[in-house]
């Protein structure tokens, strides 16, 4: 099974992405967390990506749909996969739709997290990651255990740079008018699912689940 997840950040795709995964016994494949791990490890394509990030635009297509086609032509992929974070942009939809077609294969579900603007920024900024896992808690909503601590891995939490309310604002501009034409574009293939993002992590994953069917 192939799904994408969409909605503006903060929507909750990762958090729904990674139990998608888990049910399904399928990778979660985020383009965010492949560039924070480059950051991570200073590599030059972390670098690259760095620049944008921290302004909180698109990092360029040419150094994020080679990363993500490499992703997902990976043996633990050939099942199937949920993408969150890709696409971002129609170009980098009509680039996957090519590579899939190629392959004689399409995506099943585009799952869109709808949560308004008002409800994002304050969700952002109680946004906590940890720094090794990629696990996501929020201080409110989802508090880990012990404050600042991750429940997987015992590293410490942080707010992301990119969380900062100033920089949540660009975000938003930029998913308007970059990323929200997707929905429009994966409606028209037959395969958009809108889930209602606002309410508790649980129902808006039931949600989904009587979408994607029992596995
Ligand atoms: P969020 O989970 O809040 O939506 P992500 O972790 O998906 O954020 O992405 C963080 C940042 O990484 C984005 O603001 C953008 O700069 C960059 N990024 C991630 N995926 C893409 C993509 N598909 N195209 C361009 N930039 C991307
Ligand atoms: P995205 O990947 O779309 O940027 P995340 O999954 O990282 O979004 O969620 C953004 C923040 O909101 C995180 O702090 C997360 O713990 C929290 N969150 C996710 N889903 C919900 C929910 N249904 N209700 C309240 N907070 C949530
Ligand atoms: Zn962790």
């Amino acid at each position: 099974m192939k799904i994408i997840m969409l909605g503006a950040p903060g929507a909750g795709k990762g958090t729904q992405a990674k139990m998608i995964a888990e049910r399904y016994n399928i990778p979660h494949v985020s383009t965010g967390d492949i560039f924070r791990a480059n950051i991570k490890n200073n590599t030059e394509l972390g670098r690259k990506a760095k620049e944008y990030m921290d302004k909180g635009e698109l990092v360029p297509d040419e150094l994020t749909v080679s990363i993500l086609l490499d992703r997902v032509a990976q043996d633990d992929c050939k099942t199937g996969y949920v993408l969150d974070g890709f696409p971002r942009t129609i170009p980098q939809a009509e680039i996957l739709d090519q590579e899939l077609t190629k392959l004689g294969e399409t995506i099943d579900f585009a799952i869109n997290v709808d949560v308004p603007d008002e409800n994002i920024i304050r969700r952002m900024s109680g946004r906590r990651a940890c720094v090794s896992c990629g696990a996501t808690y929020h201080i409110e909503h989802i508090p880990p255990k012990k404050e600042g601590i991750c429940d997987t891995c015992g590293s410490e939490l942080i707010l992301r740079d990119d969380d900062k309310p100033e920089t949540v604002k660009n975000r938003l501009n930029v998913y308007h008018t970059q990323t929200q034409p997707l929905i429009e574009y994966y409606s028209k293939k037959g395969v958009l699912r809108d889930v209602d993002g606002t309410r508790d992590m649980k129902d808006v994953f039931d949600d989904i689940t009587s979408i994607l069917g029992q596995a």
